[in-house]
């Protein structure tokens, strides 16, 4: 594969930067690059996913571009952020997905849900960065790194006990692919499935290999 080092300011501009380096920008494939936030899109999360913190920096974020196909078929344009250690990871993988026709119903940034995980889950969202802390916990999540990416996490959600996030994922708790009657009970992810093996292969790990809680929708890289 070529990498073409080019930021997303060079895809609308003639001008040449130089000091553009592969973990600043760089177009994968057609439809798929990432680039440094620019101040629109710092605009767009500023005081809902990011806000000033001691954590993490936007120097440390890239803007990612892909295509995905949803569960109708149609070829839909998405859009994440991501910590910049992980931007070409992320390019790979949904390249993989989309060439695959995995179906993934939405991607969009968390910020077009008001930055809440609960209502981005629910419209069964695939989102990665979030200036939050781990669900039940006062430790930060992954995800405020921009380090997890959740996958389709209304038929992957968030299993904790008898306590299921979003609570319309809830017929997608127990994760019998014959015993579900939810319509997407073929797509929920699986140990050791298309999906699984790819995010395996970018040295991430899955939620839903967790002993205590189950988070099905969630893949992390440390
Ligand atoms: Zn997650």
């Amino acid at each position: 594969m070529t990498i073409c080092l080019v930021s997303c300011l060079l895809l609308t501009s003639t001008s040449v930067f130089p000091q553009i380096t592969p973990s600043s920008g760089a177009v994968y494939q057609e439809g798929f690059s990432y680039c440094e936030i620019t101040p629109f899109i710092a605009s767009r999360i500023e005081g809902k996913s990011y806000r000033e913190n001691p954590d993490i920096s936007l120097a440390d974020l890239r803007y990612v571009r892909i295509k995905y196909i949803d569960f109708e078929g149609n070829e839909k344009d998405g859009e994440l952020i991501v910590n910049r250690r992980i931007a070409r990871d992320t390019v790979e993988i949904f390249y993989q997905l989309y060439r695959h026709k995995y179906p993934l119903q939405e991607v969009s940034l968390i910020d077009d849900y008001g930055a809440s995980d609960d209502r981005s889950m629910e419209a069964n969202n695939t989102a990665a960065f979030n200036y939050r802390k781990i669900t039940g916990s006062t430790s930060l999540s992954r995800h405020a790194y921009g380090m997890a990416i959740d996958i389709n996490p209304l038929i992957n959600p968030y299993v904790k006990g008898k306590a299921v996030l979003p609570a319309g994922g809830n017929v997608y708790a127990q994760r019998s692919a014959e015993k579900c009657t939810g319509k997407y009970a073929s797509f929920m992810i699986q140990r050791g499935d298309f999906i699984y093996k790819l995010f395996m292969e970018h040295g991430f790990t899955w939620g839903g290999d967790w002993r205590s809680v189950k988070d099905y929708q969630h893949f992390e890289k440390e």
